[in-house]
């Protein structure tokens, strides 16, 4: 019986005693361990009493078991929840709650928190520790029943994806089959990925960027992964010459940079370096290009939409864009407060529409109209513009738009200013109340390392290059931008932490 996503990604394994993961000190799972693995573990779902449709809530450390229970969710037809580890268990029980999970995994070192969350919602409660040991896998290894995956399609859901909740509360993208097998397809092809990639995996699994976009890439296309339980600089310089390919967030980059041991030798047998998830500066792909000849391949996506655009794997890889909108995907610029069309070259409300497209927010009928149209685009919150070669630019974000005496501004604008002065890293541009504008432009800036930065000095000096309502009424000097798991700078802790400034 076909079970479209199992069938695509998963089932290959089966067949496969090469590497499928290689771990530290030289270890390794083959394809038929891990399959195995997926197959017991959907056997013990089913045992527990989840039937297809039912929710499945993990709050685990990366592992293979983590990735295995991905699998086993896939066949037994279980929407798969992964969680952010950092969670607390009050934002824990939220998902579960709202998810309404029928079983909930956690590490053992939290049960005393976790265990109480789930009786609360009438969840069962498992262990999955960090080593894959845990109340779960003895459960799965006594059971060791026999199964066979479920059949399903094309919109049956796969997964409940929650946002990152950069800009609000997390909400729970519903996402399907079909919304994952399509992308991974398109993705395989358009980044060359073959059974002879081994790919450099130091992602958190529990969002869209590891889970989806490199284990489904690596799974369809039958290559190997080195499974990193984290980014650290020590283990992914010691992975580094067994990989071909690596995915990253864009604080990966920098935080390679930073290291001298990181040179042009360690990466010349590599054939791709992606980034995604926040915005990878110019400065930053120029800095990589130089130190190792490669330039970072810089893609566009979200959790609703899997990935939207990519810059090109043959052709120019554009610094500062997030390149064309991928095969299948639509993608256009709309005024935001009217929906149309703008002309070409216009900033704007950036809106997809594609097979990647997520079926809506789980239980937010309201948010989903809001966001979703009837047509099938897909309002991402994201502003941008599209260039005479068709390479999108993110312009910033919809919410972080500051609207001073009446004014528009996008941050993105002054940031880049800002970043081009000497002795700037890089910055943030956010909107602080005030009285007489309703709202402040102010910045926060972080010094390249060495250099000391005079607020005074950088704010005469942009002062010639922005119109009066643009210009920062405030500057702040900071050692790092607060940024989350996943390298994007959280605005709403600055805009917290200067909120009086004007009051
Ligand atoms: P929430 O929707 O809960 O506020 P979030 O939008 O940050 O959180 P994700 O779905 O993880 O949650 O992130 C998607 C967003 O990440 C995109 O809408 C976009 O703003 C940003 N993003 C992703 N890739 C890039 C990129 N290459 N450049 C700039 N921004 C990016
Ligand atoms: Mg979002």
């Amino acid at each position: 019986m076909p079970n479209l996503l199992y069938d695509a990604l998963f089932s290959p394994l089966a067949e496969r005693d090469t590497p499928f993961l290689h771990l530290a000190q030289g270890q390794t799972i083959s394809g038929r361990t891990f399959h195995d693995l997926v197959l017991h573990f959907a056997a013990a779902l089913q045992a527990i009493g989840l039937a297809p449709g039912d929710r499945l809530a993990m709050q685990a450390a990366k592992s293979p078991e983590a990735l295995a229970l991905y699998g086993a969710a896939v066949a037994a037809g279980v929407v798969f929840l992964p969680l952010n580890t950092a969670y607390t268990a009050d934002e824990v029980a939220y998902f579960v709650e709202n998810s309404g999970a029928r079983l909930l995994l956690g590490d053992s070192a939290n049960a005393a928190t976790l265990q109480p969350v789930a009786q609360r919602t009438g969840a069962r409660f498992h262990t999955l520790d960090a080593d894959g040991s845990g109340s779960f896998s003895s459960f799965a290894q006594e059971a060791k029943h026999r199964f066979t995956p479920v059949d399903l399609g094309e919109d049956d859901l796969a997964a409940f994806l929650y946002t990152s909740g950069t800009t609000g509360r997390s909400k729970g993208a519903m996402l399907t089959q079909g919304n994952l097998l399509s992308n991974a397809e398109v993705l395989v092809r358009e980044w060359r990925f073959t059974a002879d990639d081994v790919l450099l995996h130091a992602l958190p699994i529990f969002h869209t960027h590891g889970l989806f976009v490199a284990s489904n890439v690596v799974l369809l296309s039958g290559g190997s992964m080195n499974f990193l339980p984290s980014f650290t600089i020590e283990s992914v310089l010691s992975a580094l010459p067994q990989a071909t390919s690596m995915m990253g967030v864009p604080t990966f980059y920098t935080r390679l940079l930073d290291e001298p041991r990181f040179d042009r030798a360690l990466v010349q047998h590599m054939r791709l370096f992606t980034s995604g998830s926040a915005p990878l500066l110019a400065e930053t792909h120029t800095a990589f290009e130089k130190r190792t000849g490669h330039k970072i391949l810089e893609r566009y996506g979200m959790t609703e939409t899997n990935m939207n655009t990519s810059n090109p794997y043959e052709g120019d890889r554009r610094p500062g864009t997030v390149g064309l909108p991928l095969p299948g995907v639509e993608l256009k610029i709309t005024d935001p407060a009217t929906g149309e069309a703008l002309p070409q070259g216009e900033a704007g409300m950036i809106e997809v529409r594609g097979p990647n497209v997520f079926k809506g927010y789980w239980q937010m009928p309201e948010k989903t109209r809001e966001e979703l149209r009837d047509d099938g685009f897909f309002i991402t919150g994201d502003i941008g513009q599209i260039d005479a070669d068709g390479y999108v630019s993110i312009v910033g974000r919809q919410k972080d738009l500051i609207i001073t005496g009446g004014y528009n501004v996008y941050p993105k604008e002054i940031e880049l200013i800002i970043d081009e002065q000497p002795g700037v890293l890089e910055s943030a541009v956010i909107g602080l109340p005030h009285p007489d504008f309703g709202e402040a432009v102010a910045c926060v800036v972080v010094p390249e390392k060495g250099a000391a930065l005079d607020p005074d000095a950088l704010g005469a000096s942009i002062r010639t290059r922005m119109a009066r309502f643009k210009q920062p009424k405030a500057i702040f000097v900071v050692d790092a931008l607060p940024r989350n798991t996943m390298g994007k700078v959280q605005k709403n802790v600055l805009r917290e932490t200067y909120k009086a400034q004007f009051a």
